[in-house]
């Protein structure tokens, strides 16, 4: 099964968390290790058009992967981001948060992290060549067994 992520089909494999109103899923071009994904499933590109509801569990998720995110790639910190519009960076057009553990040292200027989140989704980037399925889907699995409880 596939989930839409805008013009994007997400496998199943790819996917470790499902929530009521949102899912979670490994990214196609990290820009560290453990750089992921949530979005609702409701295919909208602004944030101002979800609903009370899907915010409330799109942040309950973002929250909930935060914590494990952070415990299982070693880091202190996060980085939660959305580039909610065109102009400020967004390439799929279907609203969504990045998640993304940080640690010291691994931005030797923390800035730089914006301009890598920009980069990496476009289409035409060498720097970050896309992963393979089996690459994601191996990541999707080990993050699989610490949200058994999602739905
Ligand atoms: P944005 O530029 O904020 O719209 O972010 C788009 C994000 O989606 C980037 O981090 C891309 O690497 C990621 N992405 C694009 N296509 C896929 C895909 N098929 N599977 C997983 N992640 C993707």
């Amino acid at each position: 099964m596939s989930y839409a992520f805008g013009p994007h089909l997400i496998r199943s494999n790819q996917i470790f968390l499902f929530s009521k109103l949102s899912f979670a899923f490994v990214n196609l071009k990290p820009v560290l290790p453990g750089h992921v994904l949530v979005a609702p499933f409701r295919v909208v590109p602004r944030f101002a058009e979800l609903t009370y509801e899907e915010i409330c569990d799109l942040f309950s998720c973002t929250q909930t992967i935060g914590k494990v995110i952070e415990r299982e790639y070693h880091a202190t910190s996060l980085t939660i981001a959305m580039q909610d519009g065109p102009e400020a960076g967004q390439t799929v057009p279907h609203c969504h948060v990045h998640l993304i553990p940080r640690k010291a040292g691994d931005y030797a200027n923390n800035d730089d992290i914006y301009k890598d989140i920009e980069k990496s989704s476009k289409v035409d980037n060498e720097e970050r060549p896309p992963r393979s399925l089996e690459e994601m889907a191996r990541e999707a699995e080990f993050l699989r067994q610490f949200f058994k409880d999602s739905k």
